[in-house]
């Protein structure tokens, strides 16, 4: 008995290689044009006049000292007021005429001392706003003379010459 012998065809092996892809296509980021520094803004609103920046900080430091000495002594002096104010109900009917004429003076020096602690706030708002060291009659700058001696002026040395002028 003979069996026929199945004859299994061979498969032709197909040995495909994988076709090397060109993997050369290395997704380079397209290099765009440099990046450009943006032109720097039009400044708006500049003040009309510049002041030497070493000198605002260094007037501003000094109106911050000034602000804070300032600060404590019309503190000490409401104190002590406060304490002369309650001493009165106790004290001799015969001691007001002196304790009063003190009282006066202290008042008076507390109100130029406020003054002066006003003023030294509008100069540091100026500062902030960049318009310090303009005279605020003329808008010219104040010479760093002026601002060094007065740091809290708003005139320069012609226009006050003038309102004194005219106040006279
Ligand atoms: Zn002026």
């Amino acid at each position: 008995m003979a069996t026929p012998k199945k004859k299994t065809p061979e498969k032709p092996e197909k040995k495909a290689e994988a076709p090397k892809a060109s993997s050369k296509a290395k997704a380079a980021p397209t290099k765009s044009a440099p990046a450009k520094t943006p032109p720097p803004p039009p400044a708006p609103e500049k003040p009309k006049i510049q002041i030497d920046p070493d000198l605002v900080e260094e007037i501003k430091h000094e109106l911050l000292r000034k602000k804070q000495e300032l600060g404590s002594n019309v503190s000490n002096e409401l104190d002590d007021m406060r304490e002369a104010a309650e001493g009165h109900h106790l004290a001799d009917m015969d001691d007001l005429g002196g304790d009063a004429h003190d009282e006066e003076t202290q008042y008076k020096i507390l109100e130029i001392e406020s003054a002066e602690l006003g003023q030294i706030d509008m100069a540091l708002d100026r500062i902030v706003q960049g318009t310090f060291g303009a005279c605020e009659v003329c808008e010219k700058a104040i010479s760093a003379e002026r601002l060094r001696a007065l740091p809290f002026t708003n005139l320069c040395i012609n226009c006050k010459r003038l309102q004194e002028q005219n106040e006279a």
